[in-house]
This record gives structure tokens, C-alpha cells and sequence, in this order.
């Protein structure tokens, strides 16, 4: 038997309802607060994804040759892809631009619980402002989604400022290398890292960062920094708006995208992938030929948000099965068409079963039955029977479509 890829999944239907009710209420948040979606190709040159990251990051995409020799990439992420887009397409639009996007992308991964090769993304690109009111949109959008979602979320918000103040004296290597570190909160790796080159005086200055829960612990360790009113104003934004959340200038997000505020989302019931959500700040339209436009952002991840809920059941839609006997076969088309007509579900028996075993199928699957017997026919009724409380009587077609429309919840 044939297997599909490693890292990736199938979805059935029941797990394809229950994630399109949750994408519909991000995009419904996303929307009201003025973005609107965008759509990028599944595939990009692969040099979009390397300009940034340089050639290390090509050991986790799948990346291959098309039949006229140019290298291509499946999209690792969708940012890049965006802000291309925005260079060629949109740089003439006024600003700000604010764009979200839903969308699948692809890593070589080690797959376990919460890491795919294929996997979705809910993002958002706000281009063109660069403001801490810019910032905070960004991060109060994010709560907003995830709240939609019904996921409890621990937002952690930083900025890069005071971590590249403390690492300045580090050459442009050790400074990514410390932040890989810090990045996965890993100080086992960084203190023999920093006391290889000679700078473990920076090791207990990095953890007072790390655990810098306000301003003043914050600007204690770091004194005076030209971010410090900017850092000011986003935390009174955030704080104005009763955003629950927690100060970490921990965060590091890696050197290559973001250039300012930082912010990360974890789910407390996920294991080791619970990181749900990343963003902020980056500067990326030059490296694709546009102007240097600030630009801010993040991307929810899709399956992990959905590990985090669990199994709630979606709304189901209300469903007729349409039951005949062999003389209303042919009438069945036409009545179960008067509910699709309505905006309704209606399945007709496909199988030659007969009127009792289309019953016992209808009480499984469908919350009416219609039947459709030799009398009906003859009399141009239907019999609509409610398969919860069993009740059934005989009505005009238009009746029974009325019916049921009524119970359809709005
Ligand atoms: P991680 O550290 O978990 O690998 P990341 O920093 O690589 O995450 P981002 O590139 O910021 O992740 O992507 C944004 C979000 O996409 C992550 O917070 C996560 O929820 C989700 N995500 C990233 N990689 C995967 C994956 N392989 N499978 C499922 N979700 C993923
Ligand atoms: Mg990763």
C-alpha cells in the first residue's frame, strides 16, 4: 500500500470541518480589524529564502530543480514571499498595508506532535508603519486571533534592542551564534560558547535579561538605550488595552529578519512544540529591490493551534436524507434540490436499499428524513419526519423545505 510523505497528513472530513470553522473565525478578526488576504505561489526562486538566511537554511527546505534549470524552493514561510510580492506588485499603494494570508508551507523537519513537513499558517503583514502604535496593532491583533481561536495563549513581548546592546562588542558571527542560543533559552550551550571566546562576563548579564519582567529590571541591566522611549510607549499601549502578557528581552528570533520589537505565543497545554505564534519587526523590501520599508508581522501556527484545542466538535450543518421507495427515485432529485435550492444539505439514497434500511442510515447521519413512497408520489407530498423527536407528518414539498429552513441556525 502506497503511504503518503513523512511529516505530512491526511484530513477527514469531521477534522477538515473543525478547521475550517476555526480559519473562518481568524479570517472573520483579521478582516474587521482592516486586513485583507493575500495569496502567494506554493513555490518561489530558491534565492527568496536564501538572500536572508544564507545557504545554511537549505538543509530544511525541500528545494529541486525545474525542468529549465532553475533552483525553486517549496515556500519554508510565507513573509519573504509576501514582502517579494509587495516590492513587484504593490509598492505604489498607500501605506500602511495590511495583509493576512492562510497558507500551507514546507520543512524538512523532524516530524513529531506539532512538527510536519507540510504545515499551515495564519499570518500577518502590517508594511510600511513603524511606530509603537505599529507594534502594539500587531501584538493586540495576535491576542485578538488567538481569543477567536479559543486558545489560552502566554504572550511573551521583547524587543531586540537591549540583547544587541549587550552583544556589541561580539563580531557579526558570535553575535548570531549567542542568539541561536538565547533563542532556544539554551545557557548551558551559551555560557562554554561566550567563555570560548573569551566574554563570560556577558553570561550573568544575559540571564538578568532573560529575566527581566519589567522596565526597571529591564533598563537595570542594560542603562540607557535610544530604544528605551520606543520600549516605553509599546508597553503603555499594550497595558492601556488590559493585554495579559509577560516582558521577555529574552526572545531573540535570530539575527537575519527582525530589527526591533519581538513577541512570541505559547500554548501552556502543548508539550515541547508549544510555541504558537512568532513575530515583529523586520526590515526585508530591500533585499528584494524595493525601498527599505519597515514592515511588522506574525505567523500563527495552524496545527499546533489545533493540537491545543483538542477535540471540540465544529457546528454541524443540518442535514435531510432524502428516503424513497423505488417509485420515488426520480422524484428524489427534484425534492432534495428544493433544500439545496434553500441553502440546505440534502443526500439522496444511491445504493437500491430499501426504505427501512435508508431510515436506519438517515438516523445516523441526518437530523430529517424526507420520504418519498408510492402515496407521495401519487399525491405530490412529502413525508418530513425529525429524526430527534421522531415526530413526522405530510406536507406540500414547499412546506417541508420551510420547515427545515427554519431550523437552520443563523
Ligand atoms: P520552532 O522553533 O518551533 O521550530 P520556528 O521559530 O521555526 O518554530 P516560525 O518560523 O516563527 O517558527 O513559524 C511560526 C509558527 O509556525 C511557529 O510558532 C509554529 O507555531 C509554527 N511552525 C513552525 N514550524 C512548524 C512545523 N514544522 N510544523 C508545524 N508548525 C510549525
Ligand atoms: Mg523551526
Amino acid at each position: 500500500m502506497l503511504q503518503r510523505p513523512r511529516g505530512t497528513r491526511d484530513f477527514l472530513p469531521d477534522e477538515m470541518e473543525r478547521r475550517r470553522a476555526v480559519e473562518a473565525n481568524l479570517r472573520e478578526k483579521a478582516t474587521r480589524w482592516g486586513y485583507r488576504e493575500v495569496c502567494t505561489p506554493e513555490f518561489e526562486e530558491l534565492e527568496l529564502f536564501t538572500i536572508r538566511s544564507g545557504a545554511g537554511i537549505i538543509g530544511e527546505m525541500y528545494v529541486f530543480e525545474d525542468k529549465g534549470g532553475r533552483k525553486m524552493a517549496l515556500r519554508p514561510e510565507i513573509t519573504a514571499p509576501v514582502l517579494r510580492m509587495f516590492v513587484s506588485e504593490a509598492k505604489v499603494l498607500p501605506k500602511p498595508l495590511r495583509w493576512y494570508y492562510f497558507a500551507d508551507c514546507f520543512r524538512y523537519e523532524r516530524p513529531q506532535k506539532g512538527r510536519y513537513r507540510q504545515f499551515w499558517q495564519f499570518g500577518v503583514e502590517l508594511i510600511g508603519a513603524d511606530t509603537p502604535r505599529s507594534d502594539a496593532e500587531a501584538i493586540l491583533l495576535a491576542d485578538d486571533l488567538l481569543r477567536a481561536a479559543g486558545i489560552p495563549c502566554d504572550l511573551h513581548v521583547g524587543h531586540l534592542a537591549p540583547m544587541k546592546h549587550l552583544l556589541q562588542g561580539l563580531e557579526l558571527g558570535a553575535q548570531a551564534k549567542a542568539m541561536a542560543f538565547l533563542d532556544k533559552r539554551d545557557f548551558d550551550g551559551l555560557t562554554p560558547f561566550l567563555a570560548g571566546i573569551g566574554r563570560d562576563d556577558l553570561v550573568p548579564r544575559l540571564r538578568d535579561l532573560a529575566h527581566a519582567r519589567t522596565l526597571d529590571e529591564l533598563f537595570a541591566v542594560t542603562g540607557e538605550i535610544p530604544e528605551k522611549k520606543r520600549i516605553g510607549e509599546i508597553v503603555e499601549i499594550l497595558d492601556k488595552n488590559s493585554l495579559v502578557y509577560t516582558l521577555d528581552f529574552g526572545i531573540a528570533r535570530g539575527l537575519d529578519y527582525y530589527t526591533g520589537m519581538v513577541f512570541e505565543g505559547f500554548a501552556p497545554n502543548l508539550g515541547a512544540e508549544n510555541q504558537v505564534l512568532g513575530g515583529g519587526a523586520y526590515r526585508l523590501a530591500h533585499l528584494f529591490g524595493g525601498d527599505d520599508v519597515p514592515s511588522c508581522g506574525f505567523a500563527i501556527g495552524f496545527d499546533r493551534l489545533m493540537v491545543s484545542l483538542g477535540e471540540v466538535k465544529a457546528d454541524r450543518k443540518v442535514r435531510v436524507a432524502i428516503c424513497t421507495t423505488e417509485e420515488g427515485r426520480i422524484r428524489g432529485f427534484e425534492v432534495a434540490k428544493a433544500f439545496r435550492d434553500r441553502g440546505i444539505c440534502a443526500e439522496l439514497d444511491l445504493l437500491d436499499r430499501n426504505l427501512g434500511a435508508q431510515m436506519a442510515h438517515a438516523a445516523k447521519a441526518a437530523d430529517f428524513a424526507v420520504i418519498l413512497g408510492q402515496r407521495e408520489v401519487a399525491t405530490g407530498t412529502v413525508t418530513l419526519k425529525d429524526l430527534q423527536s421522531g415526530e413526522q407528518k405530510v406536507t406540500p414539498l414547499d412546506t417541508a423545505v420551510a420547515e427545515v429552513a427554519a431550523r437552520v441556525p443563523r
